[in-house]
This record gives structure tokens, C-alpha cells and sequence, in this order.
């Protein structure tokens, strides 16, 4: 989508401080970011959110969620919560699908 940051960020045309990536999904760290340890997931393709996950493209979120599981394990990372919101009220501000890695502190439940 070409006015989506995310798929920009993909592109290369705005730059991302990276932690992995692969065919299917690319992890960066998050510009503003809430905790010692706060990354996002995405997948290079685009898909507007979890609303948005199907048959077709269940696969793509099976991989992010065997990444996340290697990256987490790769920096020694043994608590931490993953998080995507969907939709405004829940705190969507990027239309373009993404889990939040978190550790590095306490965590609080529920979120707010
Ligand atoms: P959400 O609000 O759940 O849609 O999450 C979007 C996340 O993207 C927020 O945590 C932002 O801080 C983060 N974000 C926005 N722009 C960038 C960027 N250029 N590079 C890295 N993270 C970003
Ligand atoms: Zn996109």
C-alpha cells in the first residue's frame, strides 16, 4: 500500500532500526518505546490487522509468531508480552498489521 508507513518502512523508504527480517516479515524497534525491550512484527505484506487474518494468509502469522519465538530466545529474553491492537478504541495507530514485543520491566494486568 503506498501511503502506508509500514510498507515504507519495508520499502526502505524510511529507515527502521532493525532487528530481523526474512521474505515474509521484518522486526524493528519502535520509535517511542514503552519498555527496556519494545519491537514490532510485521509482516512485509500488506494486511490491515488481526480483522484481516484469514485462511489465506493464516501462514504469515504462524511465521511471525515462530520469529518472535527466535528472536525473544536469541536475546535471552525469557517473560515478555506480545500485543497488537485492532481498531481505534483498542489503540490502533498504524493500519498495517504489527505485534509489539515488551520486556524489560514489570507488567501490569489488565492493560490499559
Ligand atoms: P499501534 O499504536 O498499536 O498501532 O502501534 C504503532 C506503533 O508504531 C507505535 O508504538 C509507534 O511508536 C510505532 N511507530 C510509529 N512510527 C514508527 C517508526 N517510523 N518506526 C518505528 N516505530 C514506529
Ligand atoms: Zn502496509
Amino acid at each position: 500500500m503506498s501511503d502506508c508507513l509500514f510498507c515504507k518502512i519495508v520499502a526502505g523508504e524510511i529507515p527502521s532500526s532493525k532487528v530481523y527480517e526474512d521474505d515474509v516479515c521484518l522486526a524493528f524497534n519502535d520509535i517511542d518505546p514503552q519498555a527496556p525491550t519494545h519491537f514490532l512484527v510485521i509482516p512485509k505484506t500488506h494486511i490491515g490487522s488481526v480483522a484481516e487474518v484469514s485462511a489465506d494468509n493464516s501462514a504469515i502469522v504462524a511465521h511471525i509468531f515462530e520469529v518472535i519465538a527466535k528472536i525473544t530466545k536469541e536475546k535471552n529474553i525469557e517473560s515478555y508480552r506480545v500485543v497488537s491492537n485492532i481498531g481505534e478504541q483498542a489503540g490502533q495507530s498504524v493500519p498495517h498489521l504489527h505485534f509489539h514485543v515488551l520486556a524489560g520491566r514489570d507488567m501490569t494486568w489488565p492493560p490499559g
